[in-house]
């Protein structure tokens, strides 16, 4: 059954839904996303969410499309029209359409596209197998714009070697995942994380994480962590808004622990799972 897509205040049909060929987003990456989970028909996480929309749009001199409790009726009436119980909702806002010209235009009408993703978000995890690849993106990776090519490609270069994801390396420590912030568990059972900058995307998920640790008194270090240290940890994870705490039981080949999703990992994706359905509106 064909989905049903929102573009420019209209749901229709995905097969009749259209952007122009002179989009902005299409020949410059130019715009922003976000990706919100649906847990029981309903939006995890939103205010989150909405709040990295306003700044990502305001960094690269782009306004909200609409009030924020417009936006959230939006998604809710996507959840409703596509029947969705469970899954991602994608909200594209670009520039707009504009006759091709690197200069930006002003006063251009956004396009606003959003599209739901019906899957299992919840259940059982495999842990993950990752390898390392030089983190070629943009210097900005604090705005969530929709140019994912570098991303797409390293993510790709994982399966084709067999494996599950990539972790980007610069400089000589690990930003992200492709899609996902990366945590390792030590010895001594301390979590470390990458800390905020320029380097890395504010994850939602990471948020809720960090403060669901800190709740159970776990020790957090934020600090750029190398792959060396990651083959030589307990455990480590990652976390995005749909797949919440994803175990990684693999780095470059070498197998954490004892080579099985470890207990930190499990623990975290279990209460962040439950606090985001009692959160959800
Ligand atoms: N880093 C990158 C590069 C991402 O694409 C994502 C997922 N959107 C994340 C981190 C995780 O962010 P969030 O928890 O908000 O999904």
């Amino acid at each position: 059954m064909s989905r049903t897509v929102y573009v420019n205040g209209s749901y229709v049909p995905e097969e009749e839904a259209m952007v122009s060929v002179f989009d902005r987003g299409f020949l410059f990456a130019d715009g922003i996303y976000e990706v919100t989970a649906v847990l029981d028909g309903k939006i995890c996480e939103w205010d989150g969410h909405v709040g990295r929309l306003e700044r990502s749009l305001k960094e690269i001199g782009m306004e909200m499309p609409m009030s924020a409790d417009e936006l959230l009726a939006v998604h809710r009436e996507m959840v409703k029209r596509n029947n969705m119980e469970e899954g991602a909702i994608y909200l594209q806002v670009t520039r707009g359409a504009y006759d091709r010209d690197f200069l930006m235009p002003k006063q251009v009408k956004q396009t606003v596209v959003l599209f739901t993703q019906a899957k299992k978000l919840t259940g059982p995890k495999k842990g993950l197998r990752v390898i390392s690849m030089p983190d070629i993106r943009w210097g900005r990776r604090d705005i969530k714009t929709v140019q994912l090519l570098a991303a797409s490609m390293v993510k790709s270069e994982a399966y084709k070697q067999g494996k599950d994801d990539a972790w980007m390396v610069e400089d000589g420590f690990v930003t992200e995942g492709s899609s996902n912030n990366t945590y390792i568990v030590t010895k001594e059972g301390k979590i470390v994380t990458r800390n905020l900058s320029n380097s890395i995307l504010p994850g939602i998920t990471r948020k809720s994480v960090l403060r669901i640790a800190d709740e159970m008194k776990m020790e957090i270090e934020e600090r750029p962590f190398t792959i060396e240290e990651a083959q030589n940890a307990a455990e480590a994870f990652m976390t995005a808004a749909t797949s919440f705490v994803t175990p990684v039981i693999e780095v470059d080949g070498v197998a954490l622990g004892d080579g099985t999703p470890g207990p930190v990992s499990k623990r975290l994706g279990e209460v962040y799972i439950e606090e985001s359905v009692k959160a959800s509106i």
